[in-house]
């Protein structure tokens, strides 16, 4: 989730006197390494992931509960590639090594994810398992659905009165973040999304609430990240991407049910991003800090910039007069109207001494504003620009997750390689991601360009299917073939089959997205009473089905 560090943390009251000389020294810091790297080239695609998975444990009557102790496997395993997550039942992963440009390493993931499952097995005991589950049903509904079970509860961090702050990840951070958002919000969060009504539904509350971060960060998902030749492949890359996450997101969908009921949305988005909103009530700013981009990165963008961009203007002038070029300037000024929701004792030290190379507060103020892409500066001579793309639920199988990675790096090496233009006007993607984090987001219609070779072309766009922006004649998976066979890479393609043909199959309706299969599942289970109300019964035999 970022930057992780030991040693005393201010809280939001203590911070405020620091706040704009930090955000000050943040902006120099990012005008120091542009300077500094906005050359770098690496021509070596290099690339990685990040797996945020869940424990479980059965207890003694075989019911599913979390397992809060990830910190405990993290101390034991003597692996540097487990970091801690918010909840302490996640862990997450990075392969110690990233990929490279080689084919083969897609054929190797896989093998990866099976060798991670199998190294955290390794810390478990009977009845605890590790599953990939981007959303636990049953999280706020009774304190007993953790293991073990907090004796002396607390929750002065988060005020819930669903939830703990005991099952917090006890690194600092985690705590102090979740009580910095609610302080500077003014108020404890507050999140709620429609429930998807059915037959014996009781409508006089139609709406799932929830009151605490752990909702929403204590969900799971998959990212990438990818390093790309440049600062210009990243900054284009960037903004293909943006037009392509709510499609990418649709078919990642795969949590349909919060608080115990089963909700009108398929993916984890909506209750994350609200789950996080530090906004106070009084602040003019349309999105909350986690959310969808809202602007475009290339200079050649602008008429496709149709949507609020605020940024601090001061900001934008040093780091316009500072030689940064205006839309990347404006992105970093809307960056930083976010304050650091982290600071530490340490940090204030650094106001006055002059440290080579540091570009921490940057960092920080960068990876805590979580939008579907981020674009990821070199901190190093050796570094090159990044592009992470954040928007996937986690899948409940390894080839799932696989088959979507596999898909995505494709993607950005057959995007580049055939300069493929996507703009389309930014409020008809933030238009899209909406739709994407619904239920059935997959069925709907997506506003995409029609012709994605001619930047010319005067016919910008329309509203398609998934299965024709992927599947159609001028379709994504067209272009990956093609690609596939002029850089005379045929002899990965029956190996690459198996997971192009899930993508193929899944956004045409032939295959079910998770979200779709999971209420399925609840639809016709014995103990489903067409109320919209998932059990611990049900729980059970959902957990069992996806453990591996
Ligand atoms: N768990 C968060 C999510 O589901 C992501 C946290 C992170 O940035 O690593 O989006
Ligand atoms: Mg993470």
């Amino acid at each position: 989730m970022g930057f992780l560090k030991e040693d005393k943390i201010f809280t939001w009251s203590e911070m405020g006197q620091y706040l704009s000389s930090y955000k000050r020294l943040g902006i120099h810091q990012f005008i120091e390494l542009y300077h500094k790297y906005k050359s770098n080239t690496n021509n070596a695609f290099v690339w990685g992931y990040e797996m945020e998975y869940t424990l479980i444990k059965k207890d003694d009557k075989n019911n599913f509960k979390l397992l809060v102790k990830a910190d405990q496997i993290i101390k034991q395993s003597n692996n540097d590639f487990w970091k801690p997550e918010y909840a302490n039942w996640m862990l997450e992963s990075t392969p110690s090594v990233p990929f490279n440009n080689d084919l083969l390493h897609l054929l190797l993931i896989e093998k990866y994810l099976i060798n991670e499952i199998n190294l955290i097995k390794k810390q478990l005991t009977d009845n605890e398992y590790v599953v990939m589950l981007s959303h636990f049903p049953l999280l706020g509904c009774k304190v007993n659905h953790f293991s073990p079970q907090p004796i002396k509860l607390y929750n002065n961090y988060s005020l819930s009165n669903t939830i703990p702050d005991n099952i917090i990840n006890p690194h600092i951070r985690f705590r102090t973040l979740t009580q910095n958002i609610r302080e500077r919000r003014g108020e404890k969060v507050k999140i709620e999304i429609p429930i998807d009504i059915d037959k014996n539904t009781s409508i006089i509350n139609d709406t799932i609430k929830m009151d605490c971060m752990a909702y929403g960060m204590g969900s799971c998902c998959l990212q990438l990240t990818v390093q790309l030749s440049g600062l210009p492949d990243a900054l284009y890359l960037y903004d293909q991407f943006v037009v392509l996450s709510p499609i990418l997101m649709a078919l990642s969908g795969s949590s349909p049910i919060y608080q115990g009921a089963l909700s009108s949305h398929d993916t984890r988005w909506s209750v994350i991003e609200q789950s996080v909103d530090d906004r106070k009530k009084n602040e003019n700013i349309s999105k909350s800090r986690y959310s969808s981009v809202s602007t475009y990165l290339c200079e050649d963008s602008k008429k496709y910039n149709d949507i609020v961009l605020e940024y601090n203007k001061e900001d934008y002038l040093l780091l316009k007069q500072n030689g940064i070029p205006m839309i990347l300037a404006k992105h970093i000024a809307h960056l930083f109207i976010r304050d650091p929701i982290i600071m530490y004792q340490n940090d204030v030290d650094k106001f006055t001494q002059q440290l080579p190379d540091n570009y921490d507060f940057f960092v920080n103020i960068n990876s805590s504003n979580w939008n579907n892409v981020r674009l990821k500066p070199p901190l190093s001579k050796e570094d090159s620009w990044k592009l992470e793309i954040r928007v996937f639920d986690i899948q409940q199988s390894i080839f799932r997750n696989t088959a979507l990675m596999v898909f995505t790096i494709l993607l950005v090496r057959t995007i580049s390689f055939y300069n493929l233009y996507l703009y389309t006007p930014l409020s008809k993607v933030d238009d899209n991601f909406q739709k994407s984090i619904e239920k059935e987001g997959i069925d709907k219609y997506y506003y995409f360009r029609t012709n994605i070779e001619d930047k010319n072309s005067m016919d910008i766009y329309r509203k398609m299917t998934i299965n024709e922006i992927i599947n159609g004649e001028n379709g994504l998976i067209q272009y990956i073939y093609k690609y596939l066979q002029e850089r005379k890479l045929e002899e990965y393609i029956p190996e690459i089959n198996k997971y192009l043909h899930y993508i193929i199959e899944l956004s045409s309706g032939l295959k079910n997205t998770e979200a779709k299969n999971v209420r399925d599942f609840v639809k016709h289970h014995p103990d489903y009473y067409q109320d919209s109300k998932i059990n611990q019964v049900i729980l059970n035999d959902l957990i069992q089905q996806i453990i591996q």
